[in-house]
């Protein structure tokens, strides 16, 4: 994993942290990342706003080469309905918010409650939330 520090151009503070798999960031991707970081620093900096530099938006520094974060394994989560019996697990990491992990669990059991319908009785789960994507496993257990 690659990072890079943004930082105000004026102040040359740091405002936020990039996290990226590879040496590659878009544009795009860095403006919505550090749009709210700009605007926090505006607050917290008023006197940054309107100097010379403001307007570049931020300075990034290289790509610096991290360590991975560490991974577990969630909890296997089950859904009972009738004869159903779906267990899914994903990869995720050490840190994640109760919203991701409701919003994994959602689509988990679309997922699988989909496949099902095709007649799979497990499948891989692939889901993206908030531009970060989680593998996990589901299978439906014969009760
Ligand atoms: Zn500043």
């Amino acid at each position: 994993m690659f990072e890079r520090i943004a930082r105000c151009p004026v102040c040359k503070k740091q405002i936020d942290v990039l996290t990226s798999p590879t040496k590659e960031t878009s544009g795009y991707g860095e403006a919505l990342i550090l749009g709210d970081s700009r605007r926090a620093h505006a607050v917290e900096s008023p006197q940054c706003v309107g100097a010379k530099g403001w307007e570049r938006g931020w300075d990034l520094d290289d790509f610096v080469e991290v360590p991975d974060p560490p991974k577990a394994k969630m909890t296997p989560k089950q859904y009972h309905r009738g004869k159903l019996h779906i267990t899914w697990e994903y990869v995720i990491p050490k840190e994640i918010s109760n919203t991701t992990v409701d919003a994994l669990d959602i689509a988990a059991q679309s997922r699988a409650l989909a496949m099902l319908n095709d007649g799979y009785r497990e499948g891989e789960l692939c889901e993206v939330v908030d531009g970060v994507e989680y593998r996990g496993w589901w299978r439906n257990q014969a009760t």
